[in-house]
């Protein structure tokens, strides 16, 4: 390997450029985006109660409004954000994001009656709209935007709900943040972060996972009830809400936020749950190369890497850019981008938030990416995978505000794909056997957490949303019952589940403020995956109808999208094609094992 600065591991001078978000004029800039974005809403208001009326010409004309405010506001919010990501121990930053989503609540609240008004249209009328050119840059957002239709209640009644859900589902959701983010956990004689403690589980000595997994259990113990009670009150919230909005099933609405079919989904959740072998003989496998007869909960994390090679940052972006090279000169030369013009911030910084993402930004803009950089081989990844997404919104710039985002079920297929490139390059450049078994460990152990065990969780949200709706308030002790039985099906007798993992459910913010997303996860990253799969099947002719399928961003349904890369989302084997991915690199990992003298015979 090259050898490298310490600028270059840490990625030190890699910041990015937020200034063109306001047009180079810091925090002024952003209260002048909002005046503007604030006159054009007050125009927009005009309109009230006129929608019944507009022609196509009238409604494209209001939808160019709409698409000015949501530029103006988007790179307002996006600056504040931004900024406020990169430092979030900064007061003044903190301030100035919630001034900011202060004031686009008060200019949406002012254009609130359009989409009421749209939807409230009668069928034919719409579709009559909607057939003509002039609304081509919006119509499928508009198509979209009447999916609530038959769920939506009247105006004032909208209103009382969005209202009162400030001191009802929102506080209780926050009421459960604080509690939760105030666990600590006693750990070698002092208090850690229930975070600081579940990242012990990693740790390459059982003695020390076993302690950490006690600990947070015991942590987790105060307040049980408590938070079993903020859980209970959503689930019977939501409830309400499904029966006054008429949802059939518990999760109808989330299904269509997402547009993804209830078929589709229940697709992908049999396929799953079908071959939950794979993850049983993952952790079969895992306990042999670790030396244990079986795997217990608190060693499913545990680190199997060996030495850690460091990568600079320099050779990552060349690798990267290989990466996306080997597939499309076009993807290649619009990550080059991303480097060459300060659209990424890199390095670890106090105060900085964790992980990594892709702000989309605005169309007129273009996306940013954060990282966390650290050198290690997991970051050359995440930075292919952030810059898929960056790709994407890129590429779909032209689609405009209403079309340049996919729904969230298509939001992985870039990132995804791109990182699967990535890892297919960095194994065939890693010869020993150790080390191409730590590669796939990381990759199998992130294909478990996002594929298998997300729809775990989504079982486990199946029964407690269900039980809620047809028994009644759930026990600490229900809870944990159900917990279990959704974990053990997962697991298989693979892994033994301690007793005192029953109440780990009761930290999982999703289930809280999100209910029914996790299963989201499971549905991006095997679509993802299943795409890839059929790359892998029919080669370099694939690559122009995939840059079309990202070129389309949100502009039309998933289906519609998915049938331009010839891809059928209804037809359950089309998941089968991303779990044979993972089967893959299964079977990889066990070679390695065995290659690696990691495994007894
Ligand atoms: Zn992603």
């Amino acid at each position: 390997m090259a050898t490298t600065t310490d600028t270059d591991l840490t990625a030190a001078d890699v910041a990015w450029d937020l200034e063109p978000l306001v047009d180079g004029k810091g925090e002024a800039g952003v209260d002048q985006l909002l005046d503007e974005a604030e006159r054009v809403a007050a125009s927009v208001a005009e309109r009230r109660g006129t929608v019944v009326q507009l022609d196509a010409a009238g409604l494209a004309s209001v939808m160019r409004e709409l698409a000015s405010i949501a530029e103006l506001v988007g790179r307002a919010a996006s600056y504040a954000s931004l900024r406020f990501a990169a430092d979030t121990t900064d007061p003044g930053r903190g301030a100035l994001l919630q001034h900011v989503e202060e004031r686009a609540t008060a200019i949406n609240t002012r254009i609130l009656f359009f989409e009421l008004e749209w939807a409230a249209l009668p069928d034919d009328r719409a579709a009559a709209l909607l057939a003509d050119e002039q609304l081509t840059f919006c119509r499928h957002y508009l198509a979209a935007a009447r999916r609530y239709r038959p769920h939506l209640l009247t105006e004032p009644e909208e209103l009382v709900m969005t209202e009162k859900a400030v001191t009802g589902r929102s506080a209780w959701s926050r009421l459960f943040s604080e509690l939760t983010s105030t666990i600590a956990v006693d750990l070698d004689g002092g208090r850690v972060s229930l975070e600081e403690a579940l990242s012990r589980l990693s740790s390459p000595d059982r003695g020390e996972r076993r302690a950490a997994a006690e600990s947070v259990t015991d942590a987790l113990e105060p307040g049980l009830r408590t938070r079993a009670f903020v859980f209970n009150t959503l689930l019977a919230d939501k409830a309400v809400d499904d029966r006054l909005r008429k949802y059939q099933h518990w999760l109808a609405s989330r299904n269509l936020d997402n547009e993804a079919s209830d078929e589709s989904v229940r697709a992908l959740v049999a396929a799953v749950q079908a071959r939950y072998d794979i993850p049983q003989r993952w952790y079969a496998l895992k306990a042999r190369v670790l030396g244990l007869d079986r795997l217990a909960d608190y060693d499913r994390m545990a680190s199997m890497a060996s030495e850690e090679s460091e990568f600079g940052w320099r050779e990552a972006r060349e690798l990267v850019l290989d990466a996306y090279g080997s597939f499309s000169s076009e993807l290649e030369g619009a990550a080059h981008r991303f480097f060459d013009e300060a659209w990424i911030d890199a390095p670890v910084r106090p105060g900085k938030r964790p992980g990594a993402f892709c702000a989309y930004t605005v169309p007129s803009q273009h996306p940013y990416l954060l990282l966390n950089w650290t050198g290690r081989r997991r970051d050359v990844l995440t930075l292919a995978h952030e810059l898929g997404h960056g790709l994407h919104a890129y590429l779909a710039r032209d689609q405009g505000v209403f079309h340049q985002t996919t729904p969230l079920t298509l939001a992985e297929t870039a990132s995804v794909f791109g990182e699967t490139v990535t890892f297919g390059r960095l194994l065939a450049a890693t010869s020993e056997p150790a080390a191409r078994l730590a590669l796939l460990a990381e990759s199998m152990e992130g294909q478990i957490a996002t594929v298998f065990r997300q729809t775990a969780m989504n079982r486990f949200e199946d029964l407690v949303h269900t039980e809620r709706r047809e028994v009644g308030e759930l026990s600490v002790d229900r809870f944990g019952e159900l917990w279990y039985e959704t974990q053990a099906e997962l697991l298989g007798d693979t892994v033994e589940i301690t007793d005192g993992y029953r109440t780990w459910w009761s930290y999982i913010p999703h289930f809280i403020g999100t209910p029914g997303y996790v299963y989201a996860y499971a549905y991006g990253q095997l679509l993802a995956l299943s795409v890839y799969r059929t790359y892998e099947e029919r080669g370099a002719g694939f690559v122009p109808q995939y840059l079309e399928l990202l070129r389309s961003g949100g502009s039309r349904t998933p289906d519609e999208l998915g049938r331009i890369v010839g891809v059928d989302l209804g037809d359950p084997g089309f998941w089968d094609g991303g779990l044979a991915i993972v089967e893959q690199q299964l079977e990889a990992a066990e070679t390695a094992a065995a290659e690696a003298g990691r495994i007894g015979r």
